[in-house]
């Protein structure tokens, strides 16, 4: 969710006031009055940025009466994508596309005109699409060294499933611990236990499937604590978890130990490795100081490592490892009493995309170790440089020790307004809360040639700007309006709503004749 300025208002509000004083708060009617005229400024800013087509672009509420000619639809579509493509093909954006390359992604759109009608569900009538499906499950498996594992510990044996993404895959894991739990130690009130950094997704988990999730603190250097994590546990806790690494700071997570602790006391442990599967494998080989983040330790029975990402394949894949097949099988769903038939899903879908997954496959036969290892020296080498660049900067600091997604901050300027300036200078970075700061997650289309550089350079001179002419950098005003304002997180919590209701809102063509 692009919601950078919602979060970076979001940060500077207190997590929680005393109840006491947020009654007080809501009784000043001055002060009432001003947040709601506040909070809706904010959202009708919101409506105009996420709505940039409305009058612009031809809008299609109801069905046109007689379709319209292919040609015509593919011009309406094609100059909105050739805009939106430009930022993160100069380089600008953090994360979202991570490789980018125009050859790629051509090579990937004839796989996609392969098998746009390849539905998963039908294994009988697309054999292809389970055989692709298995080998990136053992592929993945086999770079996060599942043979290396089976040959410490006789027992694993690692099998997997490929999902449409990260937030897929973790829910699988949550539920597999979930019903495991529930069938071997019948716990009724499960808990899982992950540092305040690990992704939102687990709290979806939680949501979604009834267990409490407990958040622990990290360390200055904004890792998990294991003690925390240890005291945090109870008999109802049913697994741990850590990020290899977390998306906020890019670091990972003291893994060995994490795992340990949940051998020891025989809970499940998930290695969050969404954003770092298809690195960390590599750095390990390059050298850099990475901790086992793999089934290589006892401890780790799952994985989850996004296809979709760093694997460089389309958008809507991503693969879930088990240590065992034993684990797997709490995942699966099956009905044997539908009138439909006989009835088997592995993951929570019903049909799925063959398509996406024959991208996977064939994006990862063309790479190969030896392609995916470059492309891991190409990004360590870019992060060492601009880690190393904005270290130098004054008044900038890094959070914690990162290798590829890169978290900054400052004790001198205000940080949100730094994202701001370079917002303002075309690039689109991450604000992160508690503590406040800006991220950005570097993607091949960083390591090209000058881009470093460039961002390193904008990066100086926003600072610099921020400095020197705090008042003028107007762009942050509604948001410190509103954080101003709007002290309570429940507000926020609205907020993030009415932008979801906001993205569902058509584009009427009464509004575009205008
Ligand atoms: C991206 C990410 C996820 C969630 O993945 P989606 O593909 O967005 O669903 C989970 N964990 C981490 C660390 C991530 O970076």
């Amino acid at each position: 969710m692009k919601t950078d300025r919602l979060l970076a208002l979001a940060s500077r509000l207190p997590k929680r006031l005393h109840q006491p004083t947020e009654r007080l708060i809501r009784k000043l009617p001055g002060i009432r009055t001003l947040m709601e005229e506040e909070y809706q400024k904010l959202l009708a800013d919101m409506e105009t940025s996420l709505h940039p087509y409305r009058g612009q672009v031809p809008a299609f509420p109801t069905l046109p009466e007689t379709g319209l000619p292919p040609d015509e639809i593919l011009a309406l579509m094609a100059p909105l994508q050739e805009q939106e493509s430009q930022r993160w093909q100069a380089g600008q954006v953090s994360g979202a596309v991570y490789h980018g390359d125009p050859e790629h992604i051509a090579f990937m759109n004839r796989v996609y005109a392969l098998h746009s009608q390849m539905n998963l569900l039908h294994a009988d009538l697309w054999p292809s699409g389970a055989k692709y499906e298995a080998e990136v499950v053992a592929m993945t498996a086999s770079m996060l060294h599942s043979q290396e594992a089976q040959r410490l510990d006789p027992d694993v044996q690692v099998c997997g499933s490929v999902t449409s993404g990260g937030t897929e895959s973790i829910l699988m894991a949550m539920k597999v611990y979930r019903d495991r739990a529930r069938a071997e130690k019948g716990i009724k009130n499960p808990n899982m236990v992950l540092p305040v950094t690990a992704h939102p997704a687990f709290d979806k988990a939680g949501q979604y499937f009834g267990i409490e999730v407990r958040r622990t603190p990290v360390d200055e250097r904004f890792r998990a604590r294991v003690e925390a994590m240890a005291q945090t546990m109870d008999k109802n806790t049913i697994a741990l978890v850590g990020s290899a690494p977390g998306y906020p700071h890019g670091v990972i997570d003291p893994i060995p130990e994490m795992a340990q602790l949940a051998w020891e006391r025989g809970v499940g442990f998930h290695t969050d490795a969404c954003l770092g599967g298809f690195v960390i494998p590599w750095a390990e080989a390059l050298g850099y100081p990475v901790p086992v983040i793999d089934f290589r330790l006892p401890g780790v029975t799952s994985i989850s490592v996004d296809t979709h990402k760093y694997g460089y394949a389309a958008k809507g894949t991503s693969v879930i490892l088990y240590r065992h097949p034993r684990l797997r099988r709490y995942q699966y769903f099956t009905a044997t009493d539908w009138p439909g038939g006989l009835y088997a899903s592995p993951t929570m879908t019903g049909s799925r995309p063959g398509a996406l997954v024959a991208i996977a496959w064939a994006v990862m036969v063309k790479i190969g170790r030896k392609g995916y290892l470059d492309a891991a020296r190409r990004l360590l080498e870019t992060g060492d440089r601009i880690r190393e660049g904005i270290e130098s900067i004054p008044g900038l600091f890094i959070l914690g020790d990162p290798l590829w997604i890169l978290a900054f901050s400052s004790h001198e300027v205000n940080i949100y307004q730094v994202m701001d300036a370079m917002t303002q200078r075309g690039w689109n970075l991450n604000g992160l809360q508690f503590p406040p700061a800006v991220h950005i997650a570097l993607t091949l289309p960083h390591t090209q040639p000058g881009v470093a550089d460039r961002f390193l350079n904008d990066l100086a001179d926003a600072v610099q700007e921020v400095r020197t002419q705090p008042a003028t950098s107007g762009g942050m005003a509604p948001i410190y309006g509103l954080a101003a304002s709007v002290p309570f997180r429940g507000m926020v919590d609205d907020l993030l709503r009415n932008y979801l209701d906001v993205l569902y809102k058509v584009d009427t063509p009464s509004r575009m004749e205008k």
